[in-house]
């Protein structure tokens, strides 16, 4: 099994504020990543030993690992399958990207405009 960490430093980037700097290690690890920003840990591990921060493939899907609570026990699980390039919504006759606002649903499928729902009626 490879494992691989690297070390970096992220700054505040509010301009607003003091200056802060925040260690970071990137540990690659049995298929996963896991993060560990200095000073940051979690429930079940000791100081300095935890990985807050994690990103795997679980059951086919791209999900976040994230313990936001050094008192709790359970992470929060962030499902990135929305995230996928695929998953853009489209117009289903002309296939130009649109927004979620402002489609039209015709048979639950999204269409831009009133004349691409048109054409597809037609072509039913
Ligand atoms: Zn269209």
């Amino acid at each position: 099994m490879s494992e691989k960490t690297y070390t970096i430093t992220i700054k505040e980037q509010c301009p607003d504020v003091a200056p802060v700097e925040i260690k970071v290690n990137i540990l690659s690890e049995g298929g996963q990543i896991w993060i560990q920003p200095q000073g940051f840990g979690e429930k079940c591990a000791m100081d300095d030993e935890g990985w807050p921060v994690g990103i795997e493939i679980w059951q086919g899907r791209l999900r976040l690992i994230v313990f936001d609570d050094i008192n709790r026990e359970e992470p929060q699980i962030i499902d990135l399958e929305r995230a996928r390039e695929t998953a853009r919504m489209r117009c289903n006759w002309c296939k130009k990207e649109i927004e979620q606002a402002e489609s039209i649903k015709w048979k639950n499928l999204p269409f831009c405009s009133d004349a691409c729902l048109d054409a597809c009626r037609a072509a039913q």
